[in-house]
């Protein structure tokens, strides 16, 4: 947000620049002209180059320097660099302006500054940059009757223009208004979207009945241990879990009643292991990745784990449902997720063919 802010303002000093160097070409440009058409003689286009040109837009040139220091600065605040930009937009208009006199209808131009506060999506900047501009105009109108008295003043036409002015800046303070609400209205927006991203990507690592990890997280979670556990020289171990006789559960008591063990096994295997990492990894198997722990920790775990969900009593059940277990350690720094996870695979089919309702590591 703040190098957003930054650039903006770089931007700004650019086009504060050419700004400037317009109003300055304009100026010699007009003087010129008036003076091959016959309109000025040389006195008077002298008067007009000094005092019409190159004095407001020396001024002008000061004020930028003066805003290009402040804002190129890295002491000072954004906030402070945000006023300084109304403000030199304001003392240009304002230069300008009493400079032109005879066109007192450039008082329009004090809707730039409240026109750019609107980026900011800020009221208190809209409201700071509409009553400078407010206070540019009362000047520029009062300097404008005390210096215009000699010329050929017309004050009508004079508080006529100025009163158009007025009209197009309160105009310019409800563009202003309305592109802050744009402004707002889009970025709360673009903040939801972000969140609703977020979240559906949590939600698709998460298995919806557990809560637990899914298969797809577990891998990318396995890979992400595996390197680490290569890098520190920390143990790693994994365990595969598979309900016995699963399919004879759904048959005899339903569906409904399966999801119950699914979920009650979900919990123990939560809570025994916590600190590690447990993940529903399809159907009725689960998977744990055992951080920095041995393998004789992670099979006492799974023991615990088979202990409790053995000793759960579901009131339709008239026995014990149980599970078996593989459990292996990471040795070799090129196995692969995959590979590690088969050679759980395979203690746990041992266990399957040893009788089920065990916990089986190897070694
Ligand atoms: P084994 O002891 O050899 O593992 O036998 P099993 O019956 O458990 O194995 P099998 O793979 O034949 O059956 C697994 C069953 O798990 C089949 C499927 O209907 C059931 N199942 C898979 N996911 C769910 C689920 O989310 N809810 C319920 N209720 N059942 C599920
Ligand atoms: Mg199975
Ligand atoms: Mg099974």
């Amino acid at each position: 947000m703040k190098e957003l802010h930054d650039k903006t303002l770089k931007d700004y000093i650019r086009i504060f620049l050419a700004c400037i160097c317009a109003v300055l070409i304009a100026e010699l440009f007009f003087g010129i002209f008036r003076y091959a058409t016959g309109d000025f003689d040389i006195s008077q286009f002298g008067n007009y180059i000094w005092f019409k040109a190159l004095l407001p837009s020396g001024l002008n040139f000061g004020v930028f320097f003066v805003a290009r220091g402040f804002l190129e600065s890295p002491n000072v605040k954004l906030e402070t660099k945000v006023y300084m930009t109304f403000g030199s937009l304001c003392a240009m208009c304002l230069v300008t302006t009493v400079a032109h006199r005879d066109f007192p209808s450039l008082c329009a131009a004090f809707i730039l500054p409240v026109v750019t506060s609107a980026i900011y999506g800020q009221k208190k900047f809209i409201r700071f940059a509409f009553e400078l501009a407010i206070f540019g105009i009362t000047i520029a109108f009062a300097l404008g009757i005390v210096l215009g008295k000699g010329d050929d003043f017309d004050i009508v036409t004079y508080v006529i223009q100025i009163y158009i002015s007025v009209m197009l800046l309160v105009i310019s303070l409800f563009i202003a208004m309305l592109i802050r609400r744009f402004v707002e209205n889009n970025s709360v927006l673009i903040m939801e979207g972000l969140e609703n991203q977020a979240s559906l990507k949590d939600r698709v690592k998460v298995d919806a009945m557990t809560g637990l990890i899914n298969h797809t997280a577990f891998y990318d979670e396995l890979d992400r241990q595996i390197r680490e556990s290569d890098r520190t020289g920390e143990t790693l171990c994994i365990s595969v879990v598979d309900i016995d006789n699963f399919k004879s559960v759904n048959d005899t008591y339903g569906h409904a009643n399966g999801d119950q063990v699914i979920i009650t096994l979900a919990q123990i295997m939560s809570d025994v292991c916590k600190g590690h990492i447990v993940c529903r990894y399809g159907g009725e198997e689960f998977s744990v990745i055992f951080k920095n722990c041995k393998r004789k920790e992670a099979a006492a775990l799974m023991e615990q784990v088979l202990e409790r969900f053995r000793a759960t009593e579901f009131e339709w059940c008239d026995h014990a449902i149980t599970f078996s277990c593989g459990v292996c350690q990471h040795y070799d720094i090129r196995t692969t997720a995959e590979e590690l996870f088969m050679q759980a695979d395979k203690y746990l089919y041992r266990a399957k063919r040893g009788g089920k309702n065990q916990v089986v590591s190897e070694g």
